[in-house]
């Protein structure tokens, strides 16, 4: 018996209903003026290649020109969006590595535009019409800050910590105490580190106990260095015990050897002061009688993405020499901001105002408890009845390894649900709105810390999408 053919799946058919590429071309003038030929062309046929296996699967839809018009520039306009954009950060970690750490003040984004915009003396001397030298602009600041002869910058601490050791190092041993080899997020190991730079490292001591004496049964001729490493993101309780940084610079000295301290999170100034927990300050490590120190500019310190290398400036002179140091240094637009930023720490009455992350970081918990208050109903509004808002007391971390055990009160959003699944799904629709919202699900919750929320009303307006994004 012959089977016959059904109407609806048939090719001439389904070709007879699509209207052409020509025929949607002919509409596509704005189109056209926005994308140009090649990608309107494209994404028409693509189109018309989807809506084809919908009619050959017979689901019925709209094979109007107008249809197919609009649904092309709705997909072009959406391939133009930029992957990379700003987030709102309500996980309560205020430095978080993977949303880009520290927001930059105003003076240091505006800089950034100026320097991007024209031609800059990166390295031209102005007075001389000579050759300049990068680290310039910024080498004389650091030094005034943190008390040292000489400084220069690269990409981030990692990068610092691989010249450092490249430079003074190579073909050599270093003793690390086995309580410092540690690993920061995102696969960075000071021992993997330690070996790409070329120079072995030598464990010393025992994760939780190491002495004195441990670092002097290991040094010998081909010792390079001393070293220590801020442990920043874990610490070790207990039965512990850790050579201080001045005993083992008088130990370096002693041995003609250079004392390189990697302190991870570089704090310029004296937390207590904020009212914040001690964290170790820079300057500390140089008085304590370290010849080099390294640390990030994106962590405590609020910069751009950087790594600072400051200390004795016959060891700064030899680490800028390195051939390597070309490979990692900083550009103008990193080099604009990181200048701006330094310059606010002369002004520390006003630091805490003008510098985003100490802000957040000194924000008073009774202050964001009534922007939990006033922004609670107005959340609840837009959402379905199925969940429930309520303004709650949650712990803020200041992130990126620094004071890793000590917390800070703050207030949030807590948003609870009948089950898991909803909660999961509401915390995707925050990540889908125009500014997506980055929350953390929590003990039943969806917890928004609102310690860095400084844009409330669009954080209120952008709400109301999510019960369209929730349907
Ligand atoms: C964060 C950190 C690093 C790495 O710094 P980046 O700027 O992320 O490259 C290295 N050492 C220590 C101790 C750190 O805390």
């Amino acid at each position: 018996m012959d089977i016959p053919k059904r109407h609806s799946t048939d090719k001439t058919d389904i070709r007879r209903r699509l209207p052409s590429v020509d025929a949607v071309l002919q509409a596509s003038d704005s189109l056209l003026q926005h994308w140009g030929n090649s990608r309107v062309g494209m994404a028409i046929r693509a189109e018309l290649a989807g809506r084809r296996e919908y009619l050959v699967a017979e689901i019925d839809l709209d094979v109007s020109v107008e249809s197919i018009v609009e649904s092309v520039r709705s997909k072009l306009a959406a391939a133009d969006d930029s992957s990379l954009k700003p987030v709102i950060n309500l996980t309560g970690t205020v430095l978080h590595t993977n949303l880009g750490r520290a927001v930059l003040p105003q003076q240091a984004i505006d800089a950034m535009a100026q320097v991007a915009a024209m031609p800059t003396n990166l390295e031209y001397d102005l007075a001389s019409g000579d050759r300049g030298e990068r680290d310039d602009h910024v080498e004389a600041l650091i030094c005034e800050l943190i008390g040292t002869e000489a400084a220069t910058v690269v990409n981030n601490n990692a990068a610092a910590l691989l010249l450092v050791l490249n430079t003074l190092a190579e073909n050599a041993e270093i003793p690390v105490s086995r309580g410092e080899l540690v690993e920061i997020g995102g696969s960075f190991r000071v021992p993997d580190i330690m070996q790409r730079s070329g120079c072995s490292l030598v464990e010393v001591g025992t994760t939780n106990r190491t002495h004195l004496k441990d670092y002097k049964q290991a040094i010998n001729t081909r010792t390079a260095l001393l070293m220590k490493v801020h442990t920043s993101n874990y610490s070790v309780e207990g039965f512990t015990a850790a050579v201080d940084e001045s005993e083992l610079a008088a130990l370096a000295k002693e041995q003609g050897l250079p004392f390189v301290v990697d302190l991870g999170s570089g704090n310029l100034i004296d937390f207590t002061a904020y009212g914040l927990p001690h964290e170790p300050v820079t300057g500390s490590a140089i008085e304590h009688g370290a010849d080099v120190v390294t640390f990030s500019g994106d962590k405590l310190l609020g910069g751009p993405q950087c790594g600072i290398i400051a200390g004795r400036k016959d060891l700064i002179d030899r680490i800028r020499s390195n051939p390597l140091k070309r490979a990692l240094r900083l550009d103008k637009i990193t080099l604009a901001a990181l200048s701006e930023v330094l310059k606010l720490y002369r002004h520390p009455e006003k630091l805490a105002e003008e510098l985003p992350t100490l802000r957040y970081l000194t924000r008073d918990p009774s202050d964001i408890e009534k922007q939990a208050l006033l922004l609670a109903p107005a959340l609840a509004e837009n959402l379905p009845s199925a969940y429930t808002v309520t303004p709650q007391v949650c712990l803020s971390q200041i992130g990126s390894g620094a004071l890793p055990v000590q917390n800070i009160p703050s207030f949030g959003l807590a948003i609870t649900a009948s089950s898991d699944a909803q909660l999961r799904v509401l915390s995707d629709a925050f990540r889908q709105l125009p500014c997506p919202v980055v929350g953390r699900i929590n003990d039943k919750k969806l917890l928004l810390d609102l310690r860095c929320l400084d844009c409330d009303t669009q954080f209120v307006e952008q709400s109301g999408k999510l019960k369209e994004l929730l349907a």
